[in-house]
């Protein structure tokens, strides 16, 4: 194997597959030059995105496999020189020039540009309540309008936010249904952020940037899912930024999804931030125990099953982390009476969902925490607020602030004071410590995971 493609290969295991394949894929050795390793990729976008996010990775990899290298430089394009010969001998790969789409690629990927469609995903099948109910009326109102007659636009962009698994993606999806069926000629992309920056990277290495401006020019609807994805990558970002305002100046509907606010979005550039707030922003709350009954009543009446209101209970008690895993669960249960062909009761559900329920178990407290610790440990209940540092007693300290952390809601602070009044710092230390110690000894994650699993059965 060539140095270079051992510089890919380090590349790769330290940035993973996406990252690679997105970046690095189609970068090549060109020379090294007294101590200055240059390396090239074909187009000046990718050459500038490795250059300002990647170039001290690329620079150590490639020292790991060649010492002479000191400095790098990247540079744009196909060079047409014959390989260089290397001090150490290596040719350097030819720079090969990246394949020109055919006709059929083309049509394809414009069939491609927006994502395919959850034939579930529509308005007649999102449960309404109060988490939702600004959200789910200002999708209806986008989906409304852009279906109408002049095709209007009642605030742009709609901003809808929430965490994993509250309906973000099924809105959108739904407009889109909405506007497909009735109004067909209407133009409407939806898509993923990761999708829009792989379609972007894709069009400027075929260099048919045209092509993909115009297409999102002559946009009806564009819908960009996930935007938490975007921010941070700057020249996405910018390209974004851009095709955004063209939209918006000619008046086209832009509905934008993220798991947190336009404000709260982290590597977000300003003006993009304002430009996002512009619009109308709708947050999905976490679900109450009404919506997830209304949402359970609804699905097993879709997919006609009939539930005891028991079980239906249950599962709106006690998953409650999001509408996917009350979902998860409710399939569960559907299965499993069709397959044994029997009614399900309230105590078959809990067997049969055990492991769901069982992270809603109830709360563990500190005080069983620390007592349970003690015990394991073998020292005084009254070490766990007491002020000595002997390591004897200090570990299993430790070790019980750390339980404390993973498996209470207490704050820092909170768990502070029930040490014996100790400071968060010492908390965050402790918490900080028994995860190193975990990760490098076996006795002592072992003894976690024992007290962890008492402390939760
Ligand atoms: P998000 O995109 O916010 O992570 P999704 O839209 O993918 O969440 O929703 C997760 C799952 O929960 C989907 O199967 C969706 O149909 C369902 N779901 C979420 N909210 C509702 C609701 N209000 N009514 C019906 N189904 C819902
Ligand atoms: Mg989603």
């Amino acid at each position: 194997m060539g140095e270079w493609a051992r510089v890919l290969g380090r590349l790769r295991d330290e940035l993973g597959d996406t990252a690679y394949r997105s970046w690095f894929q189609e970068m090549r050795a060109e020379r090294i030059d007294d101590g200055e390793g240059v390396a090239s990729l074909p187009t000046r976008f990718l050459r500038n995105w490795v250059a300002t996010h990647y170039a001290d990775r690329v620079l150590a990899a490639w020292q790991a496999e060649n010492h002479d290298v000191r400095r790098l430089v990247i540079v744009v394009g196909a060079h047409t020189e014959p390989a260089v010969r290397r001090p150490n001998g290596h040719a350097a790969e030819p720079m090969e020039s990246p394949p020109a789409p055919n006709n059929s690629e083309i049509g394809e990927d414009r069939a491609q540009m927006s994502a395919p469609l959850d034939p579930r995903f529509k308005f007649e099948n999102f449960v309404v309540g109060k988490p939702n109910e600004l959200a789910h009326a200002a999708a209806r109102r986008v989906a409304e309008a852009c279906a109408g007659p002049h095709g209007s636009v009642p605030f742009n962009p709609l901003f809808l936010y929430g965490g994993v698994g509250l309906g973000k993606t099924h809105l959108m999806h739904a407009i889109a249904w909405h506007v497909r069926e009735l109004a067909p000629h209407r133009k409407v992309i939806y898509l993923s952020a990761e999708k829009f920056m792989y379609q972007f990277i894709r069009a400027l290495r075929f260099k048919s940037t045209m092509d993909f401006k115009e297409q999102f020019r002559s946009v009806d609807l564009l819908m960009i899912d996930d935007v938490q994805f975007i921010s941070g990558k700057d020249t996405t970002q910018e390209e974004f930024f851009h095709t955004f305002n063209a939209l918006v100046d000619q008046n086209r509907q832009i509905v934008i999804s993220a798991d947190k606010s336009p404000s709260d979005l982290a590597g977000l550039e300003e003006r993009m931030r304002s430009r996002l707030g512009w619009g109308l922003v709708a947050d999905l709350h976490p679900t109450t125990y009404e919506l997830r009954l209304g949402i359970l009543q609804a699905k097993a009446e879709q997919s006609g099953v009939c539930l005891p209101q028991k079980v239906m209970e249950l599962l709106a008690h006690r998953i409650t982390s999001n509408v996917r895993e009350l979902e998860g669960a409710l399939n569960r249960i559907t299965a499993q009476m069709q397959l044994v062909g029997r009614d399900i009761t309230l105590e078959s559900a809990q067997e049969l969902l055990h492991d769901l329920l069982r992270a809603s178990e109830r709360q563990v407290t500190i005080d069983e925490i620390q007592r349970k610790v003690a015990e394991h440990f073998n020292i005084k209940m009254a070490e766990m607020t007491s002020a000595r540092r002997s390591r004897v007693v200090a570990r299993p300290r430790q070790v019980a602030m750390y339980l404390a952390k993973h498996l209470t809601p207490r704050s820092l602070p909170e768990i502070g004071r029930k040490f014996g009044g100790r400071d968060h710092t010492t908390v965050m230390h402790a918490v900080r410590r028994i995860e190193q110690l975990t990760a490098s000894d076996r006795a002592m994650a072992e003894d976690v995971e024992l007290l962890r699993r008492t402390l939760q059965s």
